[in-house]
């Protein structure tokens, strides 16, 4: 609402040349008007004090508080009375498992004619959901960053991957791949070992992949690169691991036009944080209240200015609450490889980030929104008109647009080929992950407004015949066009 105005006449006299000199603001339709007065402040202070109180304990994937944030979410999709797109009412369910770090009984030596290399437990990450051994297989090295060889070549024997430095997202794909190929076990480098529990799935394929073996040691991996005939013995132990059923909390609001229906814009945000920190003094819980309590909230409050209006949008609008982003874009990962709605017909993706705070550590974002590799796709420019309707500046942020693009869980959709971005408020924040991102920081007032910006796009987006495309003149955008054409079947 905006505040009453007080003027005098020599002021309105004055004021023809005085508006002149302004750019006129756009006015939105009467849908995109009744969407915007429905979006409440309030009503997000809601969602964001409860979700980031002390009592759900940071929302840890997996933990208790986690679970009754998706209960929670569930409530207010079904307070809506909104049709649910999980696997079990609107919770997707995920498995993994949280697999302790091999302490004993785990051996493993590799044989160069007379030279014998006996790698220590305490130098590893193992992947593996069940015991393996082998004695004096024959090691065949591949490097990732060529082809990989036919499953024939690498069947029952030990894998020895060649890549230099930390793995890239393809690498690790390509990895994966390898697991799956038939090989006893999978070793590998790394330059940063966690010893940490690791959160990993549990399903059918994991069970099925060769065990992985990552050795943190560039001395060992010199020596082994450079030597010939190798062999390994080795020998993992059962995993100690916890089971987890893990959920995103998935709705969606079906379209009216019998064409565009069929076709699906996501609308995300991640509820999980890090949980309690041990090593913090004093208030250790991570409570994530801008991150990214803020950004689910936004996606709620999405969902309830289309619901309450009536506001029928042509295609249909999926609302997705991710678990495990802070753990590696788990949630949306998993929904990427099991998508609630084929993924080609999915046509663009925001996921909502940082809404809240607006004291950026450069200065104030008040009035101000941007969204990752914003030129990379035609979303941008959807953002930034409806940024003019609502009066939100949308930027790009000239050093952090690009880089943050893989930082949220808008990659995974990305990486499939659909127009995806994080949409956010702010980047680093001075309680960046820390007890201090607390409910009460939030600036409520500008996140109504930057929650009717995303609204009115994405009515338009919903609603504009042809789909958000990928920007073809950026050479950034090349490996996502690709996946587009052939996830889309377009040339
Ligand atoms: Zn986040």
């Amino acid at each position: 609402m905006k505040k009453p105005v007080f003027v005098t006449v020599a002021a309105l006299m004055l004021a023809p040349c005085l508006f002149a000199q302004k750019a006129v603001q756009p006015k939105p339709s009467p849908d995109e008007a009744k969407l915007i007065r429905a979006v409440s402040a309030d009503s997000m202070r809601g969602d964001v004090s409860f979700l980031a109180s002390d009592l759900l304990e940071g929302r840890d994937t997996p933990s208790r508080g986690l679970e009754i944030a998706a209960e929670y979410l569930a409530s207010q999709f079904r307070a809506l009375g909104m049709k649910p797109a999980g696997t079990e009412g609107y919770f997707q369910i995920a498995e993994y498992a949280v697999v302790e770090p091999v302490t004993s009984g785990f051996t493993l030596t590799m044989e160069s004619g007379a030279e014998k290399y006996d790698v220590k437990a305490e130098k590893v990450m193992v992947t593996a959901m069940k015991a393996a051994e082998g004695a004096a297989l024959e090691v065949v090295q591949i490097d990732l960053a060529g082809e990989l060889p036919a499953r024939t070549a690498i069947e029952g024997k030990a894998v020895l991957l060649k890549s230099a430095g930390r793995m890239s997202r393809e690498a690790m794909r390509k990895r994966e791949q390898v697991r799956g190929m038939g090989p006893a076990v999978v070793i590998s480098f790394t330059p940063f070992l966690s010893r940490r529990p690791q959160l990993r799935q549990a399903g059918a394929v994991e069970a099925a992949a060769a065990p992985s073996v990552a050795i943190q040691d560039s001395e060992l991996q010199k020596q082994l690169e450079g030597a010939s005939s190798l062999k390994a013995t080795f020998k993992i132990p059962s995993p100690v691991m916890e089971p987890a059923k893990l959920k995103n909390v998935v709705a969606v609001i079906e379209g009216t036009d019998a064409a565009m229906k069929g076709q699906y814009i996501i609308l995300s945000g991640h509820y999980d944080h890090t949980g309690v920190n041990p090593r913090a003094e004093g208030d250790r819980i991570m409570n994530g209240a801008n991150d990214d309590a803020s950004g689910t909230s936004v996606v709620l409050e999405i969902a309830r200015a289309f619901v309450k209006t009536g506001v029928k949008p042509n295609r249909s609008i999926v609302f997705a609450l991710w678990f495990g982003e802070e753990k590696g874009l788990f949630g949306s990962t998993y929904y990427a490889a099991n998508p609630a709605f084929p993924l080609k017909d999915t046509v663009a993706m925001v996921n909502f980030e940082h809404m809240g705070r607006t004291d950026d550590n450069e200065g104030s974002t008040k009035g101000r929104m941007s969204l990752t590799g914003i030129d990379y796709t035609e979303i941008g420019q959807f953002m930034a008109d409806a940024g003019k309707v609502v009066g939100v500046d949308v930027y790009k942020h000239e050093k952090n647009s690009d880089p943050y693009f893989s930082r949220s869980d808008n990659q995974p959709f990305a990486d499939a080929g659909v127009p995806a971005h994080a949409a956010l408020g702010c980047f680093i924040f001075p309680d960046y992950h820390r007890p201090g991102d607390e409910w009460q920081k939030i600036d409520y007032d500008n996140m109504a407004q930057l929650t009717r910006v995303a609204a009115v796009a994405t009515w338009r987006m919903a609603n504009r015949a042809k789909p958000p495309a990928w920007n073809t003149a950026n050479p950034r955008t090349s490996q996502y066009l690709k996946a587009s054409q052939e996830l889309y079947g377009t040339k």
